[in-house]
């Protein structure tokens, strides 16, 4: 299972500032288990951003949302609302916003964070990483992980290492994840996001406690030392 808590409500309205209608889309795998997805994490996230002056166009609750195929057939359902919508706002892992990312052309942004990857995912048939930094930012980077997509885990921009034809230079073989932040910012209408800097990071959450893992690992090390 992989573990999420939720944003900060004021981390949420900061990066959803200047968007009137939001459409809410909401993982019913693990963070139903965490409590910080579902239906009852829908209701309490779509209370809040009412309360906040935003219009919820619509919901979608999905039951794993890291599964391209199971996004696509339930978001297709309400595309008219997605439509309506100026933003996707995601409750799921960071492997859920990205694969929601790839299956509709809106700007996606992370509800949650995630802070561990201990346990098994759900159903992830596909190529999008997440490593558990605890502090998304996927708003900022238009749904594409600079962390697992960038060989040197940049949050501000490009190497300069990039090749002509958007590789990267450590590996040529792979796109270069600045490059494809860079597609996919430009095709959803927010290349002023480049303009933003990413806040130095708290690297304690990317190692957050066993207690709040509660992974098996978490388990196992407490049996290892007892
Ligand atoms: S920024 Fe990347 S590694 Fe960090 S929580 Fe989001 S998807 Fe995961
Ligand atoms: S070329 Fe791109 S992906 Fe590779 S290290 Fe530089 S910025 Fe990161």
């Amino acid at each position: 299972m992989l573990v999420t808590e939720s944003k900060p409500i004021e981390e949420i309205l900061e990066f959803l500032d200047g968007t009137a209608k939001v459409f809410l889309a909401v993982c019913n795998g693990c963070p139903e288990a965490c409590k910080t997805g579902g239906k009852e994490g829908m209701d309490r996230m779509q209370e809040e951003l009412e309360k906040h002056a935003k219009n919820v166009v619509g919901t979608t609750i999905i039951d794993m949302m890291c599964n391209k195929a199971l996004d696509w057939v339930k978001i297709s359902r309400s595309m008219h609302k997605v439509e309506e919508a100026d933003a996707i706002l995601v409750l799921s892992c960071g492997v859920g916003v990205q694969a929601l990312g790839k299956v509709v052309d809106k700007p996606v942004h992370p509800g949650l964070n995630t802070i561990s990857v201990g346990g098994l995912p759900g159903l992830w048939p596909s190529e999008e990483r997440c490593a558990a930094c605890g502090e998304c930012v996927l708003s900022h980077t238009g749904g594409i992980c600079p962390i697992t997509n960038c060989a040197k885990s940049l949050l501000n921009g490009p190497c300069g290492g990039t090749t002509m034809e958007g590789k990267c230079e450590v590996d040529s073989e792979k796109d270069c994840g600045w490059y494809l932040i860079y597609e996919r910012l430009r095709k959803t209408n927010k290349l002023e996001n480049l303009n933003k800097i990413v806040r130095t990071r708290d690297y304690s959450k990317i190692r957050p406690s066993g207690e709040l893992r509660k992974t098996i690992f978490y388990n196992i090390e407490q049996k290892v030392n007892s």
